[in-house]
C-alpha cells in the first residue's frame, strides 16, 4: 500500500560522498549525569482497583486453516453487488474442530453446504460481519473439510471506516454504475487492506492466513479483468458475456486478493520468461511504459538485489479510478490511483510514479512473500516498500537523490506526532498503523540498520529472512534473528531501542579545543523525552572533523550516557566539528555553538547532501538579514544537486546579476537535468529584460519534446521579453491542459483582459491541477473583475464549490480557500464580503483532510 502522497511535499536536497581519512580510535569521557537519569513515576489516574491490562492486538487465533478458495462472482452493477458462489477448502490448525467462522461483511446467505451445491445443508449463524458455521461432526488437524456459500455481498453497506492511507474499508467499488457520469468510464476493482476483501469474498481476513484461489468472473464481454495469477482461459457464454478463469496456485494472505474490470488496453510483455502486462485507458496506450516506469528494470534490480529472484507468476499494474489510496500491492496485480497517468511529456514532471511503482514492487517480497503477521507489525511490510524507494533513487538517480528522499521521509516521521513504537501492539485502530512511522520512520531505520553493518552483511541478511519465512507470516523478531544468525552477532539492543520504543533521540552537541594538550573535546547530549522513548540510546556515531582547507578525518565513537564527553586527539583547531556525516541517524542534531561562518564553510566543504541541505536551511535567513544571500547563492547555482541549484535559483530571484552568474543559469536554462531547475533559470533570464535571450526562449518554444514546466518557463519568459510575439507562442499551446501551461498562460491573460480571455479561465478552471492553481483562480477572479465585474459573485461561488467538494484534489480545494480567503482579508466593506465569510465558514467545516484543516485554522 502506498500513502497518498503528503499534501505539502516539504522539498529539501543533497551528496557527494565526502573524503575521509581511516578511522581513528576515540577514548570516550563519560560525563554521565545522573539527574538526567532519573525516572519520574507516571501520574496514575485510576484506582488501584480498576488498572488493566492494555489492549493488546496481538496475532490473530487462527482455529481452521483455509487452504484454498474457488470463486464464481458475477455482478449487479447498479445495484453495486456481486453474486458469488464460494467452494472453501480448510483444516483444522492445531486442535479438533466442529464450526468455522468465516469474516463476511454484509452478505446475504442463499446456501450454505457442506462440499458443493449438492452437499448437505450445515446450521449457521451470522451477525453481518462473521458467519458461524455449525460443522456436521469434528474434524482433527488430519482432516481437510470443503463448504459451499452461495450469497449476495452488498458492499455498500455497513458502518464506512477507512484511514489517511487507505480511506474506505468497502472493499468491492463501482465506478459510475449507472453510467451517468460522462467523465467516468465504468469499472469494478477491489481494494483488501486492511481486512476488506470479506466484504466481497468469505474468508478468514487476516494477514497471518494465506491460501491459495481461483476466480471465475462472468462480466459483459466488452470489458477486460485483471485478477492475482495465471488467466487461465476466457469462455464467452451466449448471453454476451464472458467468463475469465483466474488462477493464483502460490498462497497469499487474503487481502491481497484482488480484481479490477473495465474497458481497458492491455500492453503486453515478458520479463523473464513471466508475463507482464499494463493495464490503462486507452487514451494512455501510448504512454504504458511513461506511466509504470522502469518495470522490467526494477524486478531485475530488486531481484539480484535479494539474491531471491522474483518470486511470482507474472507481474500485472493497472490504473483505477477514485481509488481510495496511492496504489496497493496485490500479489501480481498492483492497483494504482489515476494521478499516475499522464502523456510521456506530462510525466517528464511526474517523477513520483517511478518511486511508487518501485514502492509496491517491492512488497512482492515484503508484504506477499513474507508477510505481516499482524498490523501491529505493518512496518514489516511498509519500511521495506519505503525503503525500497531509496534503493531505487540510490541506483538509478545517485546518493543525492536518493539523501533527498531520505531527509522529506524522515522530515514526515518527525512531524508525525503523537510517537508511538514501530512495532505497537497497543495501536487504537489497525488503520491508525499505516503512518508516517511504519512507512517513514520504518525505512529510514532500515537504512541506519544498513549502514551500522555494511551494505553486503545487510543484504546477506535479508536473503536469509526472506529464504527462511518465504510464504508465510512473520513478526520482527524473525527479521531480528535473521540478522543475527547471519552475522553471528547480538541485535537485539537495536530492534529494542529502534522498533521496540517511541521516539529517536534528539542530540545536542558542543566543542572545544585545547591547543595545550591538542585535544577536542566533543560535548553530545540526548535531550528527548517523552512516553516510552528511551531516555538513553546506544548510539555507534561517526564524527568528522575539518581542517581549515576542508578534508575531513574520520572518527567513531559509541554514545552510551545521556550526557557524554568525548575526547579526540587533533593537531589543529576543528573548523567544523560534524556529527553522523553520511545522514543516516534516525533522529535530530542540533550544534550549540556553530557559527553562521562555520555552517557556511561546512557548505563549501562539499560534504555528504544532508550535511550540505543542512548548511542551506541555515543559513537562508540569517544571510539574507545581513545581506550576503547574494554571494552564497551564487555558490548554490553550481551544486551538484539540482535541488540545492534549485535553492540558489529561487534566491537569486529579484537580484542583479553579474555577467558571470548569467552565464551559469543560462546554461542552466538551456541543458539542466533538473526541469524544474531549467524553469527557474528562465524565470531570472526573463526578468533581466535582456533582449539576447531571445533566440534561446524561442529555441526551447518551438522544442515539443520539452518537458512543460520548461515550456511553460519560456512562455512566460517571452511575454515578458518579446511580448508582441507572446499570442503566436501561445497558439500551439492553448488547448493542452497542462498545469505548467494552463498557468503561464494565465498569467499571459490577466494582463490583457477580454471576453475570449475570460472564456479560457472558464474553460480550464476544472482543468488546473497542483499548486499552480491558486495563481490561475487568482488570476480567473482578477481578470472577472475587469471584464465582467457583475459576475464576481457568480466566481466566488465556484470556489466556493471546488473548496467544498471533497472529490476535488486537495491543491485545487486548498487554492480557491486561499483566493476566497485574500480576498476577505482586503475586501473591507465590499457587498460581497459577508457571503465569503460564509463561504469560508462552509470550506473549513466541510473539509475533511487534516493537514488542509490545520493550515485553514491559520489562514481565515
Ligand atoms: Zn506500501
Amino acid at each position: 500500500m502506498n500513502k497518498l502522497f503528503a499534501f505539502l511535499l516539504v522539498s529539501a536536497f543533497l551528496i557527494a560522498s565526502c573524503t575521509t581519512t581511516k578511522p581513528t580510535t576515540v577514548t570516550p569521557m563519560e560525563t554521565r549525569e545522573l539527574d538526567d537519569l532519573v525516572v519520574k513515576a507516571k501520574k496514575i489516574e485510576q484506582k488501584p482497583e480498576n488498572i488493566k491490562v492494555p489492549v493488546y492486538h496481538g496475532t490473530r487465533t487462527l482455529d481452521n486453516d483455509l487452504i484454498h478458495t474457488k470463486l464464481d462472482v458475477r455482478f449487479d452493477i447498479p445495484a453495486q453487488e456481486l453474486m458469488g458462489k464460494a467452494t472453501l477448502t480448510l483444516k483444522p490448525v492445531f486442535y479438533p474442530v466442529s464450526n468455522l467462522i468465516l469474516d463476511a461483511k454484509y452478505f446475504t446467505f442463499t446456501q450454505v453446504r457442506l462440499n458443493g451445491p449438492n452437499g448437505p445443508s450445515l446450521k449457521y449463524d451470522y451477525d453481518n460481519t462473521q458467519i458461524n458455521i455449525q460443522l456436521e461432526k469434528h474434524y482433527s488437524r488430519k482432516d481437510q473439510y470443503k463448504i459451499y456459500l452461495e450469497y449476495t455481498a452488498h458492499p455498500t453497506q455497513g458502518p464506512k471506516g477507512g484511514s489517511a492511507a487507505i480511506q474506505s474499508d468497502q472493499g468491492l467499488y463501482f465506478i459510475d454504475p449507472n453510467e451517468t457520469d460522462p467523465e467516468k468510464p465504468t469499472q469494478i476493482w477491489t481494494q483488501g487492506e486492511t481486512e476488506s476483501n470479506s466484504k466481497w469474498c468469505p474468508t478468514i481476513d487476516t494477514p497471518n492466513e494465506r491460501a491459495t484461489h481461483e476466480i471465475a468472473i462472468t462480466i459483459a464481454d466488452k470489458y477486460e479483468t485483471l485478477s492475482n495469477g495465471r488467466l487461465e482461459r476466457s469462455v464467452k457464454n451466449t448471453d454476451g458475456t464472458r467468463t475469465d478463469y483466474w488462477n493464483m496456485d502460490m498462497p497469499a494472505a487474503p487481502y491481497l486478493m484482488m480484481m479490477a474490470i473495465g474497458d481497458y488496453a492491455v500492453v503486453r510483455d515478458t520479463w523473464k520468461g513471466k508475463p507482464i502486462a499494463y493495464y490503462v485507458e486507452h487514451e494512455y496506450k501510448d504512454y504504458a511504459t511513461d506511466i509504470f516506469p522502469y518495470t522490467k528494470e526494477l524486478l531485475t534490480f530488486y531481484s539480484d538485489m535479494l539474491g531471491v529472484p522474483y518470486p511470482w507468476q507474472k507481474y500485472d499494474q493497472v490504473v483505477v479510478r477514485d481509488y481510495v489510496s496511492g496504489a496497493m500491492e496485490n500479489t501480481t496485480a498492483v492497483i494504482f490511483q489515476e494521478f499516475m497517468n499522464g502523456t510521456k511529456r506530462e510525466l517528464m514532471d511526474q517523477p513520483r510514479n517511478e518511486l511508487i511503482v518501485a514502492h509496491e514492487m517491492f512488497h512482492h517480497w515484503f508484504g506477499d512473500y513474507v508477510t505481516c503477521e499482524s498490523w501491529a507489525n505493518t512496518t514489516l511490510n511498509e519500511g521495506f516498500a519505503n525503503y525500497a524507494e531509496y534503493l531505487w533513487l540510490e541506483h538509478k538517480h545517485g546518493k543525492d537523490e536518493a539523501d533527498q528522499h531520505l531527509e522529506d521521509e524522515l522530515m514526515g516521521y518527525i512531524d508525525n506526532r503523537p510517537y508511538h513504537p514501530l512495532i505497537d501492539y497497543h495501536y487504537g485502530n489497525r488503520e491508525d498503523m499505516f503512518d508516517g512511522h511504519s512507512y517513514n520512520k520504518g525505512g529510514c531505520t532500515l537504512h541506519m540498520l544498513r549502514n551500522l553493518v555494511g551494505d553486503e552483511a545487510f543484504f546477506a541478511s535479508l536473503n536469509r529472512y526472506l529464504t527462511a519465512n518465504a510464504l508465510s507470516a512473520v513478526e520482527l523478531a524473525e527479521l531480528r534473528m535473521a540478522f543475527e544468525d547471519e552475522l553471528g552477532t547480538d541485535m537485539h539492543w537495536f530492534f529494542d531501542q529502534w522498533y521496540g520504543h517511541a521516539g529517536h533521540p534528539e542530540l545536542e552537541v558542543i566543542h572545544s579545543y585545547d591547543a595545550t594538550t591538542q585535544k577536542l573535546t566533543v560535548t553530545i547530549e540526548q535531550t528527548q523525552k517523552g512516553d516510552n522513548i528511551p531516555e538513553v540510546y546506544l548510539l555507534p556515531l561517526k564524527v568528522d572533523i575539518y581542517n581549515n582547507k576542508g578534508k575531513p578525518t574520520r572518527h567513531t565513537i559509541e554514545m552510551t550516557a545521556r550526557k557524554q564527553s568525548f575526547t579526540i586527539a587533533s593537531n589543529f583547531d576543528p573548523v567544523v566539528v560534524e556529527l553522523d556525516p553520511e545522514g543516516t541517524l534516525v533522529g535530530t542534531i542540533e550544534y550549540l555553538d556553530r557559527s553562521d561562518l562555520a555552517w557556511q564553510e561546512l557548505y563549501h566543504f562539499m560534504p555528504s547532501y544532508r550535511s550540505r541541505v543542512h548548511a542551506v536551511q541555515h543559513l537562508m535567513i540569517p544571510l539574507r538579514e545581513k545581506g550576503k544571500l547574494k554571494e552564497f547563492a551564487k555558490a548554490l547555482i553550481k551544486d551538484p544537486y539540482h535541488g540545492i541549484r534549485e535553492t540558489g535559483l529561487f534566491a537569486l530571484e529579484g537580484e542583479q546579476l553579474d555577467v558571470a552568474t548569467l552565464a551559469t543559469i543560462e546554461k542552466i536554462a538551456k541543458t539542466d537535468s533538473s526541469t524544474k531547475a531549467r524553469a527557474n533559470a528562465l524565470k531570472t533570464l526573463a526578468e533581466t529584460g535582456d533582449q539576447k535571450y531571445v533566440p534561446l526562449v524561442k529555441t526551447i518554444l518551438a522544442d515539443d519534446s520539452l518537458a512543460y514546466t520548461v515550456t511553460g518557463a519560456a512562455l512566460s519568459a517571452i511575454s515578458q521579453l518579446a511580448p508582441d510575439q507572446a499570442a503566436a507562442a501561445i497558439k500551439p499551446l492553448e488547448n493542452i491542459q497542462n498545469q505548467s501551461i494552463l498557468s503561464s498562460i494565465g498569467e499571459i491573460y490577466v494582463n490583457d483582459p477580454s471576453p475570449s480571455h475570460l472564456a479560457f479561465f472558464e474553460k480550464n478552471l476544472t482543468k488546473i491541477k497542483g499548486f499552480e492553481a491558486v495563481d490561475f483562480f487568482g488570476n480567473y477572479v482578477v481578470t472577472v473583475l475587469k471584464v465582467e465585474p457583475n459576475n464576481l459573485g457568480e466566481a466566488f461561488e465556484r470556489l466556493k464549490n471546488i473548496s467544498t467538494d471533497m472529490t476535488q484534489i486537495p491543491e485545487r480545494r486548498f487554492a480557491s480557500a486561499k483566493i476566497l480567503a485574500e480576498f476577505r482579508s482586503q475586501a473591507g466593506d465590499h457587498p460581497l464580503s459577508a457571503i465569503v465569510t460564509e463561504y469560508l465558514k462552509e470550506i473549513r467545516e466541510k473539509e475533511t483532510l487534516k493537514e488542509l484543516q490545520s493550515i485553514y485554522q491559520q489562514m481565515f
